[in-house]
């Protein structure tokens, strides 16, 4: 969406609708297969469904603890020492917060001063560049370089200067499906340590992971040495089980953060979703093979659809996690990758999102040339959007 010139200085106004929001919109407007925004289209494991409509019936319906339900901080806990080995308190260490989104802005809001400057890599999910500039803090790109989408070490070196305050980090990565590995956690780490900065790590995609040959492992940065004391972990349930919509999301992280956090979440929201707390408590008690099952569904539509786009001749980067793959469109003749979501929208009738979404404005590089798929749809759904696509 165009900036508005308007704007009053200060105010997101510049920012106006979401693209995610924009493009389902449009998508629907149009009856196109809708592959932007990332939302499966069924919903997870039934127990999850089921204990938040038990919740519900017994009369869990009013305020959560500022906190959130002591039942899901438990099982935040109990995830992270199963899946991460990490020891966390439940009581002061966790605050649950309306999705990563809601965590992000009052992690942000919390720990950033006007001035501050916070080092994030670019591509970068939208909210952070809003959230920083709520701040009043600058946010300081550091660029992902495809087609494997690292990041030069020198650069993030020279990126971090006396006003640094935070590294934000996205792992696994959306929009470009990746997974930072060892060396490159080590080396935010190695330069959080050396510098005295804090480290935030929405980390939402932790459990769609594709397994197979060659297969990326996520890692935790707070688990890396000397990361503890300094980190705060985002997740949120809307991935790992299917409920985009529930917006339940936590913190995790040292009691002194987490405690300043809190004190921004109580302003924004207070609290949120009693019952579908309870819902994600029982999910996150599930076996790990039940946490862990929906990547392999995932990678069965990533392969379908990744391998059906190959096959019309397109330039697909396959992902190793996450619902989205990225397509570089620069060979394809139909513009830049703005103008390639528009044609494809009105001439094939499937929408997705460009690439240049994920920077910070006017500075669209090299991702002005991609484009980003959610397969996380159903296989006839992606069928059919191929069969658009193939047509146009
Ligand atoms: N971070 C990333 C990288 C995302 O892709 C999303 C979108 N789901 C969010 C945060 C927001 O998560 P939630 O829906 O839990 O607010
Ligand atoms: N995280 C979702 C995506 O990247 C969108 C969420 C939203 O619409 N804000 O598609």
């Amino acid at each position: 969406m165009a900036p508005r010139s308007s704007a009053r200085p200060g105010t997101l106004d510049s920012y106006g609708t979401t693209v995610f929001a924009e493009m389902s919109a449009r998508a629907s407007a149009l009856g196109a297969v809708n592959l932007g925004q990332g939302y499966p289209e069924e919903a997870g494991p039934v127990e999850v469904l089921q204990a938040a409509e038990a919740a519900v019936a017994a009369g869990h319906n009013q305020y959560a603890p500022g906190r959130g339900i002591p039942e899901l901080r438990a099982a935040i806990a109990g995830h992270a020492k199963a899946f991460y080995e990490m020891e966390v308190d439940p009581g002061e260490e966790v605050l649950v917060t309306a999705g990563a989104t809601e965590a992000i802005a009052a992690t942000v809001l919390s720990l950033c001063r006007p001035g501050e400057e916070v080092v994030a890599f670019e591509p970068f999910y939208d909210s952070y560049a809003a959230t920083v500039e709520l701040a009043g803090a600058r946010l300081r790109p550091v660029r992902l370089h495809g087609p494997d989408w690292s990041f030069d070490p020198a650069e993030l070196r020279a990126s971090i200067n006396e006003r640094t305050r935070l590294i934000l980090l996205n792992t696994p990565h959306n929009p470009t499906g990746r997974v930072f590995s060892h060396d490159e956690l080590q080396l935010v780490a190695e330069l959080c340590r050396e510098r005295d900065l804090l480290a935030v790590t929405d980390e939402v995609y932790e459990h769609l992971v594709f397994s197979g040959p060659g297969a990326s492992r996520h890692e935790r940065l707070a688990t890396f040495e000397g990361m503890a004391e300094r980190t705060l972990t985002i997740s949120s349930a809307g991935k790992t089980f299917s409920v985009t919509g529930w917006k339940i999301g936590w913190v995790l992280g040292p009691a002194r953060l987490v405690s300043s956090v809190t004190a921004v979440k109580q302003f924004l929201t207070f609290t949120n979703g009693t019952p579908l707390q309870h819902g994600v408590a029982a999910g996150l008690c599930l076996p790990r093979s039940r946490i862990e099952g929906e990547a392999d569904r995932l990678r069965q539509r990533r392969d379908l659809f990744c391998g059906g786009l190959e096959g019309l001749g397109w330039k697909v980067l396959w992902p190793a996690a996450t619902y989205f793959c990225a397509v570089d469109v620069s060979a394809l003749e139909r513009g830049d990758g703005s103008s390639f979501c528009d044609q494809m929208l009105e001439g094939a009738g499937v929408a997705a999102i460009p690439m240049s979404a994920f920077y910070a404005k006017g500075s669209g590089g090299a991702g002005l040339n991609y484009v980003r798929f959610a397969f996380c749809k159903s296989p006839e759904l992606l069928s059919a959007a191929l069969d658009r696509l193939r047509d146009w």
